[in-house]
């Protein structure tokens, strides 16, 4: 948009992120705590030394979250502000001193931590560089955030602001946390009295290609109205407080046209790596598929360009449900799922369809008049996935049935996988019933595919010790990474607790897949990714660096770890990989994924 264009009037301002926007001020006031300044009776010291410690887990664990978050609606870069807080606040020097200063000065937790991090953020900013002017600002957040935890708020790391409406946002000062929960569906731009166009909040706004300025005067900010018309440019640096109905009409326009060129950008970025086969930048093909537990993530699957279905969740025919679904019905239920993928993407594509994973995270009521009660003291460690289906075959040999049956229905390859798996022997008697239902079926006269793979899901530590002698009796292996992790870790997977002290990447667990690769690829058997690990963009360039042929993730990530994948040739990954499986701990391992 070029100044011409603009009316006149409009205040000078600090450009920080690019575009119009005109529309509704909402004024916002930061989510941070008061001021507190409680002192405390000299008793009461290690009790408040104990709260700011769980106020610090707390926050931690939120950042991780919000890290997560970040990486998935913004990117991997920003993403990394967040794991750099995450290292401010398990700072031990920080905490020592917050926890003397609880101690000499008998300050109340909050009270300490406030005056030793604005203490720090001032240290930072009289360095006089840019850059450590932001990590003050990113002190100040992480500060914030524990106070909301000792302030009992607990969760704070959602906006509050109310995003029904598109509004302008004003405020005296973003955190990059603020920033990083704002959605651009319904925030238009942002204005703000302090920030530059360095800070870690503005660099997310870029990110999100929401428009944005700093510098507006406190005493303007002051003045305003929540719904008052506002405009911004955020390229040119203009603010606009009073509009006429011309310069409205104008402005509206310009960020009409420009909403409406970002979309055919995001379209035609879409629209690249959906048709795209997954590959590195030289060639060498990974190929890219999704999991799936549906017929609405089996279409979205192929919609969004999936080269297969690589964990096909077949537990979505037994969940909700008090009585068990006969062959016949589970028959006709992967019938319409078949289709529903096969019609949709280029014929002959893989659906990996694994066997009913009942058990620990995934109970099943219908399950309990068949095999008796699913309680149990350590679920996880329990009767599950494939250890159900040899105890009550009759289960597997009806769903074998019905998915061999349902395989020649629709233009797709099927493939069975067995959860689960811990034994040699497991996998033996998997295949004698697999085997003597397909022969069955033949005998029938029912016509069944006669390519069918028959492959084991390597997720737990027996199996990955195992590899080897497993890979003779399979045609691939797909390692499930989230059980892989919790089993190797001894991390229950549902429980934030412990799942939050250990990395994305556990030295361990990536250890582990790289045995698990080389087991397969010795016996020249597939092996493929299908836990979520896959779908870190990243990381799942490096599982292709161990030699990992197939990765599959919730659909919504294809088309980022496709962009990933092609950003750098295969030698790349290989040797990333390599130095991944270096690390000695989860923050070496980090350190690798951010460098
Ligand atoms: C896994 O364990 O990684 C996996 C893909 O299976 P699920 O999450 O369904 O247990
Ligand atoms: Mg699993």
């Amino acid at each position: 948009m070029s100044s011409s264009v603009l009316p006149v009037h409009p205040a000078r301002v600090v450009p920080i992120s690019p575009g119009i926007a005109i529309g509704p001020a909402r004024i916002f006031r930061s989510a941070g705590p008061a001021v507190i300044d409680t002192m405390i009776p000299p008793h009461q010291v290690a009790a408040e030394q104990q709260r700011l410690q769980e106020a610090i887990t707390a926050a931690l664990q939120e950042l991780q979250e919000l890290q997560t978050h970040v990486e998935k609606t913004v990117g991997r870069h920003e993403a990394a502000i967040f794991q750099a807080q995450q290292l401010i606040v398990q700072d031990p020097d920080f905490l020592e001193e917050t926890n003397e200063t609880i101690a000499t000065h008998l300050f109340s937790a909050g009270a300490a931590l406030q005056q030793v991090a604005e203490n720090q953020a001032r240290q930072l900013e009289a360095l006089a560089s840019e850059l450590l002017a932001a990590r003050a600002a990113d002190v100040r957040d992480v500060a914030a955030r524990v106070l909301r935890h000792l302030q009992s708020e607990g969760h704070a790391a959602t906006t509050p602001v109310d995003q029904k409406t598109p509004v302008l946002i004003v405020a005296y000062d973003l955190t990059p946390s603020d920033t990083a929960t704002f959605d651009p569906a319904f925030i238009l731009g942002i204005c703000t009295v302090v920030g530059g166009p360095t800070t870690h909040a503005a660099i997310i706004a870029r990110a999100l290609e929401i428009p944005a300025v700093c510098g507006i005067d406190a005493l303007v900010l002051e003045s305003l109205q929540d719904g008052q018309q506002l405009a911004i440019d955020g390229a040119q640096g203009l603010f606009y407080t009073q509009l006429d109905t011309g310069q409205s009409h104008i402005l509206r326009a310009a960020m009409e046209q420009q909403r409406e060129e970002r979309a055919r950008r995001r379209l035609q970025h879409e629209t690249l790596w959906r048709a795209r086969p997954g590959s590195t930048a030289d060639g060498a093909r990974i190929q890219v598929f999704a999991n799936v537990g549906d017929v609405d993530g089996a279409r979205s699957a192929a919609e969004l360009g999936a080269e297969g279905i690589g964990l096909l969740r077949t537990e979505f025919l037994f969940g909700g449900r008090d009585i068990f679904p006969g062959e016949q019905e589970q028959y006709e239920s992967y019938v319409a799922l078949f289709r529903a993928f096969g019609e949709r993407a280029s014929p002959g594509k893989t659906i990996i369809a694994r066997t009913l994973d009942a058990g620990a995270d995934k109970p099943f009521p219908a399950l309990e008049p068949l095999i008796g009660s699913m309680q149990e003291a350590n679920p996880a460690l329990g009767l599950r996935g494939a250890r159900i289906s040899l105890a009550h075959e009759a289960l597997l040999r009806q769903q074998l049935r019905a998915l061999l049956r349902a395989g020649v229905t629709a233009s797709i390859e099927l493939a069975i996988m067995f959860p689960m798996i811990a034994t040699v022997e497991e996998v033996r008697r998997l295949r004698v019933v697999y085997d003597e239902v397909y022969g069955e079926l033949t005998q029938e006269g029912i016509a069944v595919c006669a390519q069918t793979q028959v492959g084991i899901m390597v997720e737990t530590p027996a199996a990955a010790l195992m590899a080897d002698a497993l890979a003779r009796y399979v045609d691939f292996f797909s390692i499930g990474a989230n059980d892989l992790f919790q089993y190797t870790m001894a991390a229950d997977r549902t429980n934030s607790r412990v799942t939050s002290m250990f990395g994305a990447l556990e030295p361990a667990v990536w250890r582990s897949i790289d045995m698990i690769v080389r087991a397969g690829a010795a016996r020249g058997k597939l092996v493929a990714v299908c836990g979520e690990l896959a779908a870190d963009t990243r990381i799942g360039p490096l599982l292709a660096g161990l030699g990992v042929k197939e990765l599959s993730m919730s659909p919504p990530a294809m088309l980022k770890v496709k962009a990933a994948l092609h950003a750098q040739t295969m030698d790349y990954w290989q040797q990333r990989a390599r130095e991944l499986l270096k690390a000695e701990t989860a923050a070496d391992a980090q350190a690798v994924l951010l460098s």
